[in-house]
């Protein structure tokens, strides 16, 4: 495959021209690369890179998943409906409204089999997210389906946490093994106003609830809200100090949807920073493979703090991760411009060969970091279509 070649690479197909994008990127490849074995000097990622400029033969699909940067992705991140029945004011203010036309969301068999071929590439920990992932009604037949699968090791969930209180046991049965629950604010009045829901006790009920359960790692996600929810800190440190869990502050992010909103209520996670380090909590060293939260320790609290901070430098040098939308639709980066969709390849178990070499070409074309500071946030017009 030439140079010029390659930069028809462009004209890969997106969702609605997807039957074809196996057999497209055979063409734009024609198998050609395969003629000359790569160097044993060259690291998996110059071979991708290599691969993609023509110069070498892929290495197996069944090996792990890297991309041109060098990093190796092993962790998927699927959205299993885009519906919610909350109004975070972030992210849904209007409440959730089923566009026209959109397809039912992947069904169990879909998940499957994409679950299955990501494990084939060496992912072992898989997230449901959403829109919220217990609106649907076989929420803990999918974390067993996922559980179930050989090589996933482990299997969160994202939830606003409202029907946690009557299920968080069946999830822990399932083999659910990590589970992040939003509580913006501990204050009733403040939740209420951010979430549209009054059902702070609920939330914390269902915390309680998969605490019992045993439930082996249980955090809080807190979107930072200036004039919102910054009076929490003192309250979210009192909460951690009995309770093994862990609550991180995630920087609000920019979508389509929330440029006003973003603009009065952006708070930079540094003034979280600077109150943790005046009172004593510890920046705990990343184990290798970790995701990008810096986390907080202290002496006396049985819990943790955790930073999540999207548009600080490098943020994007440790991604080790993928999306894939509700409807199948992979997405190479969070603030991409694209989904490619992958649900013609998920329609029977004797695709997996064809996923896996799907996602193999795809990866090449992940960049290098997302341009939230330039105020380019892709095609995310918010991210409950997407999962966060
Ligand atoms: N409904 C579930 C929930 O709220 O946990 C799962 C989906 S939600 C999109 C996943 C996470 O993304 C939540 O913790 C939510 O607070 C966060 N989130 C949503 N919009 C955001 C934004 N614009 N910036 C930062 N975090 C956001
Ligand atoms: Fe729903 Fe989660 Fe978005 Fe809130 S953040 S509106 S709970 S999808």
């Amino acid at each position: 495959m030439s140079q010029g070649q390659g930069a028809q690479a462009a004209k890969v197909p997106d969702a609605s021209t997807a039957p074809s994008v196996i057999s497209a990127l055979r063409t734009l490849c024609q198998g050609q690369c395969r003629k000359r074995l790569a160097s044993p000097a060259l690291s998996v990622a110059e071979k991708r890179q290599a691969h993609w400029k023509g110069e070498v033969a892929l290495p197996d699909t069944a090996s792990f998943l890297v991309d041109s940067h060098g990093r190796r992705f092993e962790y998927l991140r699927l959205s299993v409906t885009e519906a919610c029945n909350f109004r975070c004011t972030y992210c849904l203010p209007n409440g959730y409204l089923k566009p026209a036309g959109l397809p039912q969301a992947l069904t169990a068999g879909e998940i499957r089999n994409l679950v299955a071929g990501f494990a084939r590439m060496g992912f072992w920990k898989v997230r449901l997210t959403g829109g919220e992932p217990t609106t649907r009604n076989d929420i803990v037949e999918l974390v067993e389906t996922v559980a179930r699968t050989p090589g996933i090791r482990k299997v969160g969930l994202t939830t606003n946490g409202y029907r946690l209180r009557k299920i968080a046991r069946e999830l822990r049965m399932a083999g659910l093994s990590a589970l992040n629950i939003s509580i913006d604010s501990l204050d009733a009045g403040r939740f209420e106003a951010i979430t549209g829901q009054p059902r702070l006790s609920e939330v914390l009920e269902g915390l309680e609830a998969a605490l019992s359960a045993g439930i082996p790692s249980i955090k809080v996600n807190a979107v930072l809200l200036r004039d919102q929810n910054e009076r929490d800190l003192e309250g979210f440190l009192e909460f951690v100090r009995e309770r093994p869990v862990s609550v991180r502050f995630i920087e609000l992010m920019r979508t389509g949807q929330n440029e006003q909103y973003f603009r009065r209520h952006h708070l930079s996670a540094g003034a979280i920073q600077f109150l943790l380090a005046r009172s004593g909590w510890q920046p705990l060293e990343k184990d290798p493979g970790a995701g990008p939260a810096l986390e907080y320790a202290r002496p006396g609290y049985r819990g943790r703090i955790g930073v999540i901070a999207p548009y600080s430098k490098d943020f994007c040098e440790s991604c080790n991760r993928l999306r894939v939308s509700s409807q199948g639709g992979i997405r190479l980066c969070l603030f991409g411009e694209r989904d490619f969709s992958l649900r013609p390849l998920l329609q029977d178990a004797s695709q997996l060969e064809e996923l896996v070499q799907t996602v193999h070409h795809l990866i090449v074309r992940k960049a290098e970091s997302h341009l939230l500071q330039e105020g380019n946030y892709g095609n995310t017009w918010n991210l409950s279509a997407i999962g966060g």
